[in-house]
């Protein structure tokens, strides 16, 4: 499949039908997020565990249920009926319930209750067989056969958990749909946040500062990951990992990969930098070099610096999304090497 003609239709599906609520720019942005993380080869298709893409959607969520100032917790979807218990609902009460514990990462209650986490992530994969994944192709509501990137014909609003049992949970990406999603990622993702940005402004009838909201929903988790900064800063004998300056002073923790591309909180994902080097990476994808040296470092001495926070690693993870990232990056584009320095990709792989 073009991955242009893909993107074009998405778009037209995003922008003309009717969006009740933000679930389905979640379920789409999780889709391209697993896409990113299992690069296939160009013509195959892909089985999507519905439970990885409702972990994805709970991650989405989990910092977008914090009080926004004074607006309180905001409104993800179109006045609902009262008892209707939604997917922010669920990840609140979570959320609320975890910090009360100490933990205040999703990654840190994964490790910390895995049997609760499993539970969790059952209900909200039923949730979105019946609602986004069976919603998503769809302009109307009811219209059949517009599949264009999953068969939906089991789904429905009122999909079982027999028939989810029957077909393994999962839902299979068309043949070709993998690549195409992963390739045209770097201009829908913005452009999906931009929509949800859009929705959450208008589900909330106060008027929202557009800057701060944007923000709110879609920085990466700082205060978290700065738990690991002592340790990170012992790991890399105080430099930066850029740059190799000594640090002293204000120390940033940034993601390598950057948090808006694949939302991946483990260390291997981490490391400490200078405000100059971070404040220039911002969302570029760096050089493949700086990767490779991610990669490198050491699995004992990374859960050395995990392991007192019960954070997870995830060298697996961030390995296969690098190669997902670097593949779908088109030669030519920028990457960041230093402050003011970027090299152009070259189509170089990550091994
Ligand atoms: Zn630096």
């Amino acid at each position: 499949m073009d991955p242009l003609d893909l993107g074009d239709r998405l778009a037209q599906l995003m922008a003309t039908g009717r969006r009740v609520s933000t679930y389905k720019l979640a379920t789409l942005d999780a889709l391209v997020q697993h896409c990113l993380e299992n690069p296939v080869f160009d013509d195959v298709g892909l089985r999507v565990p519905i439970r990885d893409l409702a972990s994805r959607v709970f991650e989405a969520y989990w910092p977008q249920v914090r009080v926004f100032g004074e607006h309180g917790v905001l409104r993800q979807n179109e006045q609902s009926r009262a008892g209707t218990v939604t997917v922010v609902d669920t990840v609140r009460s979570l959320r609320s319930g975890a910090e009360q514990r100490g933990l205040f990462s999703v990654a840190q209650f994964k490790e910390a209750a895995p049997h609760e986490w499993a539970a969790t992530i059952r209900r909200l994969s039923i949730t979105l067989a019946q609602q986004p994944l069976f919603a998503l192709q769809r302009t109307g509501g009811r219209e059949p056969g517009t599949a264009f990137l999953y068969d939906d014909s089991w789904l429905s609003k009122k999909t079982t958990v027999s028939s989810l049992d029957a077909h393994d949970w999962s839902i299979t990406l068309f043949a070709g749909v993998p690549s195409a999603l992963a390739r045209v990622s770097p201009m829908l993702q913005p452009v999906l946040q931009q929509w949800w940005v859009d929705d959450v402004q208008r589900h909330n009838s106060a008027e929202l500062e557009i800057p701060d909201l944007r923000a709110f929903l879609f920085d990466a988790n700082r205060a978290g990951v700065a738990r690991l900064a002592p340790g990170l800063r012992e790991f890399q004998q105080n430099r930066c990992f850029y740059c190799k300056r000594t640090l002293s002073g204000a120390v940033h923790v940034d993601h390598v990969l950057p948090w808006s591309r694949v939302a991946i909180d483990g260390v291997r994902n981490l490391v400490l930098t200078d405000p100059r080097c971070n404040g220039d990476k911002l969302a570029t994808l760096p050089v493949v070099d700086h990767v490779q040296d991610v990669l490198a470092r050491s699995e004992v001495d990374l859960q050395a610096v995990a392991a007192p926070l019960r954070w997870p690693v995830e060298t697996e993870r961030v390995r296969n999304a690098a190669r997902g990232l670097y593949r779908s990056t088109g030669s030519g584009s920028p990457l960041w090497r230093a402050p003011g320095v970027y090299d152009f990709h070259d189509g170089t792989a990550v091994p």
